[in-house]
């Protein structure tokens, strides 16, 4: 057990569940991080049956005078920051919120900690979408970062705020480059999630058939609840830098998506691609490689997606019956 103080923000997503589970099972006192506490999405947290171990903070955290009374008050140890606009489809319909919030509130924090403890350790949740359009694979840390949606370059700048605030003023930033990751909890509007959704839809006769758009490019998904060990990891090492969190293969959704149907046995007939839902600039392929993660953090990742969707598909079938 340890007197470990972890804030995460972004508790109520995906990672923040995961993070917050991890954390408490090593005895941290985790302290969540929502934007109005009147109307907090429990849900998965209360799916892994830890909602009520969190103790639950309001925070603005594009405030600076709010964010350092929250510093002030709990004296953490570590800072989680995984709260963003995290879809890439929705930053370019609202591109303006995107980047104020992703931008803002990593700045945000960061000079909050600044003036108020420089000992606290902080993570920023990067993305490998801010490689986009590169032609050599596999990314590394070293990689060129081209951003092709606004998503993507709100986290290329709070990747560098914390770059920048690491070096100029010796404080613990760290950040995982993370590449797709799932789960059963994945938000709904992410691809993978909407397709296991519909496949459900359509065996129970809801749904007629799946609708999608270019279903040829390929992206490197894992899973989440291993991704948010390395975050864990990244915190306790000595030295605070960035790694690539990935699982170092690319699948097309075409493969994806006729795993899952054959899985459950629908036809293959019920995909239909409609042109309409073509992404402007769209990443046909992109893979990254977790070497450093793996050697520095002894960071331990082998699954293929395909044992991925298998551990989904069976949490989804369970979660329906
Ligand atoms: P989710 O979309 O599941 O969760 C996002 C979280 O951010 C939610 O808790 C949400 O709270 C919170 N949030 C959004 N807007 C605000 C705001 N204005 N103020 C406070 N909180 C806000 O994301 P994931 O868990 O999947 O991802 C976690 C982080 O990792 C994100 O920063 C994401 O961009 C990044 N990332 C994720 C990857 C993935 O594959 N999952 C890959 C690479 C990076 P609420 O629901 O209340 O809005």
């Amino acid at each position: 057990m340890t007197n470990n103080i972890g804030i995460i923000t972004g508790i109520t997503g995906q990672d923040g569940t995961y993070l917050a589970q991890l954390l408490l099972s090593k005895g941290y006192k985790v302290i969540g991080i929502v934007k109005d506490a009147s109307n907090i999405n429990k849900s998965r947290l209360e799916y892994l049956s830890i909602a009520d171990q969190i103790l639950w903070e309001q925070c603005c955290l594009t405030d600076g005078d709010e964010v350092i009374k929250l510093l002030e008050r709990h004296q953490p140890s570590e800072f989680y920051n995984l709260a963003a606009q995290s879809s890439v489809l929705r930053s370019y319909q609202e591109p303006i919120l995107t980047l104020s919030f992703n931008t803002l509130s990593v700045a945000t924090i960061l000079e909050s900690i600044r003036d108020t403890d420089k000992s606290i350790k902080f993570y920023q949740a990067s993305s490998g979408e801010m490689f986009g359009n590169v032609n050599k694979f596999p990314i590394t840390e070293n990689s060129t970062l081209y951003p092709v949606s606004p998503y993507a370059v709100s986290k290329c700048t709070a990747f560098w705020l914390t770059v920048n605030y690491r070096e100029s003023f010796g404080m613990f930033c760290t950040s995982g480059i993370s590449f797709n990751h799932e789960s059963f909890l994945r938000n709904e509007d992410f691809i993978i999630k909407k397709i296991l959704n519909t496949a459900f839809d359509i065996l129970a006769g809801t749904k007629d058939y799946l609708e999608v758009g270019n279903i040829d490019i390929k992206r490197d998904f894992g899973y989440a609840p291993r991704y948010v060990e390395a975050m864990y990891l990244m915190m306790q090492h000595d030295i605070p830098d960035h790694y690539i969190l990935a699982s170092g293969k690319s699948v097309s959704l075409r493969e994806v998506i006729f795993y899952i149907f054959d899985k459950l046995d629908i036809s293959r007939d019920k995909v239909v691609v409609n042109q309409d839902l073509f992404r402007p600039n769209e990443i046909m392929d992109i893979y990254g490689d977790a070497s450093k993660a793996k050697k520095q953090l002894d960071w331990q990742y082998e699954l293929s997606f395909f044992e991925v969707l298998d551990i989904i598909i069976s949490e989804s079938i369970n979660a329906v019956t």
